[in-house]
């Protein structure tokens, strides 16, 4: 199928940011502290995890062919360029496989509990394609080589996937924000404390000081923000060893890998932890939500349920000082159990649920609708007086009485009831008195012959 001039665009722009990491990367090399760092590959890797549209039949010749021109435009070789960027295109396939493979129901959240097995995989098989070219072209040592590519990959890689994993779509923003704004700012206070206290004492353990403030960070800040915080961890401790401000070495030098290599795949040890800290409270938050919302909202008709209204008004109450002019509605559907006898309790349920519906039509957004139990409710209406709650009521009452319920074979349309009081103040007991009263209207509704509106006497 020939690809449209919108993928065609997306793989044009594909190649000039491959373009772009890949020269970004080589003039960092230039640098002796960026030197460490390979960024392109992980960076690309996230891109293709986070902007899906981005694949094509064409992203990894895009790529490719973005990373040799790269090489050859710093002067390197164009064979030794395109077996060198081979290895780095492995790295990005493997990666990729791995992430992605047997999607489960959230890509993204997927692509992040793989983040480590992803890195390591990717950065073996990038590592025995690179060191072969490394002493193909520049005859290298190949164990000395691999280990070099795999360390370098690995580490860069397990803290650089993360943040371009959960890089934030637009309509996320507002949200992240809003959140920074409610966060402690102790967690990363204390970050900072432990990466300064690593620095003054030194050793191989210092390296592992800033953990307890990462995992800190994860349970309170959100992931994105997490991921970001421990990618400038780890950078900052890997230019630290790299410029010995933080000693780890030790005095024998008879380990496999030099001191700085260690440090690398320490750091990207130690940053799984607070990845999958963070993981797992974002998990928890969003249990938490679906819970409250199943225990504050009545599943058949939407309508909150007593443990949600109290909710809705402690929140209320919070945001204002404590006053609430209006109104309570206590309303009831009129001779409801005819509806289940003739009907059937189903045919009942769908007419408590339209009724609701019809409700929240009437009203306006604001109206606090909470199910007090059966085909009773519980309406609360701010800024209202009770002339104008009488009216409304009255509106309410015609507007049920007007819609026409369709069931299977019948139309019909039911009528309320309800008792108005007046409401200055919410809190447990005046609310409880409020009920109260409007239920007594109701009383008076329902025995003087029901479809009517009885507000209270204020004298
Ligand atoms: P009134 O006009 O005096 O209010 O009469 P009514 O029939 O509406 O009131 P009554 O209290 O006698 O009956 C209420 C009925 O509502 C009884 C109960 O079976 C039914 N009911 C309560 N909850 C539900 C529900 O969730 N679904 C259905 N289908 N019926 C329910
Ligand atoms: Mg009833
Ligand atoms: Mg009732």
């Amino acid at each position: 199928m020939p690809l449209s001039k919108y993928k065609i665009n997306l793989v044009i722009l594909l190649f000039f940011i491959t373009l772009c990491m890949a020269m970004l990367g080589l003039y960092c090399r230039t640098n002796a502290a960026l030197s460490l760092f390979w960024p392109c590959n992980a960076m690309l890797l996230g891109l293709l995890v986070r902007f899906p549209q981005l694949s094509s039949a064409l992203t990894f010749p895009a790529i490719y062919v973005g990373l040799v021109t790269a090489d050859i435009a710093f002067g390197t070789h164009v064979a030794a360029s395109m077996g060198m960027d081979a290895a780095n295109l492995s790295f990005i396939v493997t990666g990729l496989g791995v992430l992605l493979t047997g999607s489960t129901t959230s890509r993204r959240l997927q692509a992040l509990n793989r983040v480590f097995p992803a890195s390591v995989v990717g950065a073996a098989v990038c590592a025995v394609i690179g060191s072969v070219a490394s002493q193909h072209y520049f005859h290298d040592d190949l164990v000395q080589g691999w280990i070099s590519w795999f360390c370098e990959q690995v580490s860069t890689s397990i803290l650089l996937l993360p943040v371009m994993i959960t890089l934030p779509r637009s309509d996320e923003i507002n949200e992240l924000l809003r959140e920074c704004r409610q966060v402690s700012p102790l967690p990363l206070i204390s970050l900072g404390v432990s990466i300064a206290a690593g620095i003054s004492v030194g050793g191989g353990g210092s390296l592992i000081f800033p953990l307890p403030a990462l995992m800190w960070c994860a349970v309170s800040y959100p992931l994105f923000i997490t991921c970001l915080l421990t990618l400038i961890t780890g950078i900052t401790e890997i230019i630290l060893v790299a410029s010995n401000v933080l000693t780890i070495q030790g005095r024998d030098d008879f380990f496999l890998i030099d001191s700085l290599a260690s440090a690398r795949l320490g750091v990207a040890a130690m940053t799984v932890s607070p990845l999958i800290v963070a993981l797992s409270a974002t998990a928890n938050k969003k249990l938490v939500a679906r819970i409250t919302r199943r225990a504050d909202y009545d599943l058949l008709t939407g309508a909150l349920t007593r443990s949600g209204l109290a909710a809705r008004l402690d929140a209320l109450m919070a945001r204002r000082d404590h006053n609430f002019n209006g109104a309570a509605f206590v309303v009831d559907i009129d001779r409801f159990k005819n509806i289940n006898d003739t009907f059937g309790h189903a045919a009942g349920d769908y007419v408590l649920a339209q009724t609701v519906e019809r409700i929240r039509q009437t009203l306006q957004q604001t109206a606090i609708i909470s199910r007090m139990g059966g085909e009773e409710f519980l309406i609360l209406i701010e800024d209202i007086s009770l002339p104008r709650a009488f009216l409304l009521a009255n509106r309410l009452r015609q507007s049920i009485e007007q819609h026409t319920i369709i069931l299977n074979d019948d139309d019909l349309s039911v009528t309320i009831s309800i008792g108005i009081s007046s409401l200055e103040r919410v809190d447990a007991k005046t609310l409880d008195e409020a009920i109260k009263s409007a239920d007594k209207q109701l009383y008076l509704a329902k025995s003087s012959g029901r479809n009517r509106v009885c507000p209270e006497v204020v004298l």
